[in-house]
């Protein structure tokens, strides 16, 4: 993506999403997949060379019911098809999630940036895309967290963006250093950014294409604000060690890295 505009806290180098970079694999057997679209009711075959694909897997693909997600129920690898006959499978989630999350309301919370870091928790709710065709600018403007009226919004936004967050429609949100960035559950998934230090939030920016403040952001930040108070609460020491937390909506998490993954293994504790 091209920054352009001021960086006013510090620099953006990013370390989450590295460890889990590349999902597909190097070599890859092509095979013809059945795709069950819980959405539409309808199972439909697309031809895949990208990904190792299993029963179970939950996919995207190109073509009418893209940014739809489907599971895998068949698997061919014994077939003789014409390769432009098919739309493809483009984006694989990867479900595999291993370490420690604790109580955050309507969301798990962990402090470890390999445990399921922004690019993973990405192949839950879209295709991997490009960021071609974005074009970034930002005002430098900051305001206070804990004042929301720096924000210039309308009452309306500012309720819908309040009800979007009663409802948990923050799915994802995570806080690396000062860069967070979060995703938004609404007619398609919205991403939002933003930087936070010190109870100041600046670079507040949204990929929907309302172009001003909208009711993801509103969201996003009461969300930070609800996550931050039980933070400073209850795991102090947990987010000065690390600088980063990241929390997922629990209805995302089970559905993903439990439901979708047969070898899942859950083991329940007590913090001390
Ligand atoms: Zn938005």
């Amino acid at each position: 993506m091209d920054r352009i505009g001021s960086v006013p806290f510090g620099d953006r180098t990013s370390k989450d999403g590295e460890a889990r970079d590349e999902v597909e694999s190097v070599e890859v057997k092509p095979t013809v997949v059945q795709v069950y679209f819980p959405g539409k009711g309808r199972t439909l075959a697309y031809y895949n060379e990208r990904f190792d694909l299993h029963v179970g897997d939950i996919v995207f693909v190109d073509g009418k019911l893209e940014g739809l997600l489907g599971r895998v129920t068949v698997v061919s690898t014994h077939f003789k098809v014409k390769k432009e006959d098919y739309k493809q499978v483009i984006g694989l989630a990867d479900t595999h999630v291993t370490g420690q999350f604790f109580q955050a309301n309507g969301h798990l919370i962990t402090f470890d940036p390999l445990v399921l870091p922004w690019k993973q928790f990405c192949s839950w709710v879209k295709p991997p895309e490009d960021d071609a065709g974005y074009y970034v600018s930002y005002d430098g403007e900051g305001f206070a967290l804990d004042d929301l009226s720096g924000l210039e919004v309308s009452d309306a936004v500012y309720e819908r963006g309040m009800e979007y967050h009663q409802e948990d429609r923050v799915v994802y949100l995570c806080l690396n250093g000062a860069q967070g960035r979060a995703i938004v559950k609404g007619t398609r998934p919205y991403e939002v950014e933003f930087r936070y230090r010190k109870g100041q939030i600046g670079d507040l920016l949204c990929d929907c294409p309302c172009g001003y403040t909208c009711k993801h952001a509103v969201a996003v930040l009461l969300q930070l604000r609800e996550t931050l108070e039980i933070v400073e609460k209850e795991y102090a020491a947990l987010w000065r060690a690390s600088d980063y937390f990241s929390i997922v909506s629990k209805t995302m998490f089970y559905t993903f890295a439990v439901d979708a993954d047969p070898k899942a293994v859950l083991s329940l504790g007590r913090r001390p």
